[in-house]
Order: structure tokens, then sequence, then C-alpha cells
């Protein structure tokens, strides 16, 4: 496998980041986790926009273009000719020294992997996940931005960890509020009475780039979708609900901390949704 690594590309063996990289020492750095379909890149741009905020929130400026930084996931996928692959695409503050001083950081690094994708078993697509909602709440937007994607997952891998002892797959995050935020490494959506909710990013969640692709579906399809405050209880009261995610497309959730969601079964709105999303990632792409 052939790693792009600071301009180049590098056999896996060799793809090496200092011990004294901030992005190792202390989760300083962004990243972007992206998907290839049939050759083309999905949503390219919206990523690339989104690692430049991330970068931004956070105070580091990236060396690269937009344009470099696409050009390198392109030649990254067509080393490992991949056709369909989840590519990774990570920077960090680059080395600097014991303390936490990002200033001490000269050069930011980047590196890109592009691997095979590891997706929610395909039955859970027709029957509907069983998720859980996790004790470990999303992280206060006024310590740290949930908008921000950066290295430092911590907060969402105590969450994950959870999932596992609750024997689920996935989960609800609730904020310090008791709002529903999104799930560990997927977004919500609400479906009542014909309409869908997702909750603001204000509420902690990312602004998922499969998220928006659901607004633009929705708002293709004429079914109305807004961002909302959500409660356990709408998610108790919902006719239908599913997840977003880079990985995990578009996913429905039957049940919540074991109580049925709707009538047990995906429904119609989802399936309008996941049909029309498998259609647009043929189409909505950059070509390698
Ligand atoms: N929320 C979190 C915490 C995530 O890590 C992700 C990405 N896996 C998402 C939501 C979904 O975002 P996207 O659609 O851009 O993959």
């Amino acid at each position: 496998m052939k790693i792009y690594l600071d301009g180049a590309l590098v056999d896996s063996a060799e793809a090496k980041i200092s011990v004294f990289d901030h992005g190792l020492l202390y989760g300083d750095g962004v990243f972007e986790g992206i998907r290839l379909y049939g050759g083309n890149v999905f949503r390219l741009e919206q990523h690339l926009e989104r690692l430049e905020y991330s970068a931004k929130a956070i105070l580091l400026t990236m060396p690269w273009s937009r344009k470099e930084l696409a050009d390198a996931v392109c030649e990254t996928c067509r080393a490992n000719q991949l056709k369909d692959a989840y590519i990774r695409l990570v920077v960090t503050r680059g080395v600097g020294d014991l303390g936490l001083s990002p200033w001490l950081c000269k050069k930011p690094s980047v590196f890109i992997i592009a691997d095979k994708i590891a997706l929610y078993p395909a039955k859970y697509y027709v029957e509907g996940l069983e998720i859980v909602t996790v004790p470990t709440r999303r992280v206060n937007p006024a310590a740290l931005s949930p908008a921000i994607k950066s290295l430092n997952y911590l907060n969402n891998i105590l969450a994950k960890i959870e999932v596992k002892q609750f024997g689920a797959l996935e989960a609800i995050m609730l904020n310090d509020q008791g709002f529903v935020a999104e799930c560990t490494g997927d977004n919500i959506f609400v479906i009542h009475k014909g309409k869908i909710f997702t909750p603001a990013a204000q509420q902690g969640a990312l602004k998922g780039i499969t998220r928006d692709a659901v607004f633009d579906l929705a708002n293709e399809l004429n079914i109305p979708i807004e961002e909302h405050d959500l409660t356990r209880y709408d998610v108790w009261n919902a006719d239908e609900v599913f997840l977003t995610g880079t990985g995990a497309e578009v996913i429905p959730v039957v049940k919540l901390d074991g109580r049925q969601i709707g009538d047990g079964k995906p429904g119609p709105i989802f399936s309008r949704v996941l049909e029309a999303f498998r259609r647009l990632v043929l189409v909505d792409g950059t070509k390698i």
C-alpha cells in the first residue's frame, strides 16, 4: 500500500511520523474521512473546505493549496489502483517539543491513506440498527467545538467503548444540556409526520458531509427538512430514524435503548433518501 506523506508516495512500512509530532502527543491536528465511489471522490471540495475550516479554527496554517491537496488525494487513490475506498486525509501540527506550545511546531505534516471500506453489515440497511444512549456526553462547545474535526477523538472513543459494553454498534450522544447531539461517528435524523429533523451544529453535531447531502436530497425530493433541537422524547416518538456518515452512508435505526421506533422497520422516507443517496454518489464526485 502506498501512503502519501508530505509530498511523496511511500510504502506503508516507510510512512512514519515523529514521536514529537503534536498530532500524536496532543491530538493537535485535523482530518477528513472521504469516500471513493467507482473512481470518483465524493464531494472532495466540501471535505477540503471542512478541513480548511477545522484547521483555521485551531490556527493551523496549512501550506498547501486546496488544489494540491485534491491532487494528492486523487494521486493516492490512483497509486493504489483503487476504485472504491475509504480515504483518510490527516494534517498534524508537526514536530515540536514536549511542551504544549503549537508555535514551536514549524511545519505541519500531511498524510493520506486510501484503504478498503469497513461498512456496517448489509443486513442493517434492511433490518435497521438497534442503538443506545451512552452516558458520556458530547464535549461542551465552549470547551472544544465538536464542529472541528480534530485528531482529538477521545470523547467519541469513550462513548464507543460504552457502545460496545451495551452490545450495540452505535449510540446517541447527548450534549451537556441533555439535547441529542449526534452519534459517536454519525449524524442523526428523526422523522415525524413526514418532516425530517436533525440537531444543529450548535447542539454538538459535526457538520457532516453526508448530512449536507441529505439536506440537498430532501429538498430535491420535496421532503421538508430542518435543524431542530431534539431530545430522547423526540426519538421515542419518531416515525423513523436514520444515521448518516461517510462510512455508514444512510442507515436506518429501529430501536433506541430497547424501545421500538415507529413500526420497528426501516421506513419509507429513509428508503427514498437512501435510494437517492446511492444515485448521488455515482454522479457527485471528482474523477481521480
Ligand atoms: N459525527 C462524527 C462525530 C463523525 O466522526 C462523523 C464522521 N465519521 C460524522 C458525524 C459524519 O460526518 P460525515 O458525513 O462527514 O462523514
